[in-house]
């Protein structure tokens, strides 16, 4: 299983729709929200098989325009680091 970072951006008129479909598709525990600060876009770390399975769990709403990003983590003995530095 890989780690996909969900972005949904969104519009103020379809926040309350959107939080509906996230809570409908039992999704709504992942997902962390900037809509009281007036950013409109709703995050979440799920763990999916690729990148497809992880864009279901993306409310049909906003599906086609969300980002899905495939996460990795950087060991930090790993020599990029060094090289970088
Ligand atoms: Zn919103």
């Amino acid at each position: 299983m890989d780690r996909y970072l969900i972005e949904t951006a969104h519009t103020a008129q379809d926040c309350q729709s959107l939080v509906d479909q996230v809570r409908a598709s039992g999704y709504l525990f992942n997902f962390d929200w900037g809509c009281k600060s007036g950013v409109h876009c709703g995050w979440a770390i799920i763990e999916a098989e690729s990148e497809a399975q992880a864009r279901l769990a993306v409310p049909a709403l906003v599906r086609s325009k969300a980002r899905v990003i495939k996460l990795n983590k950087y060991d930090v003995d790993a020599r990029s680091l060094h090289e970088t530095g």
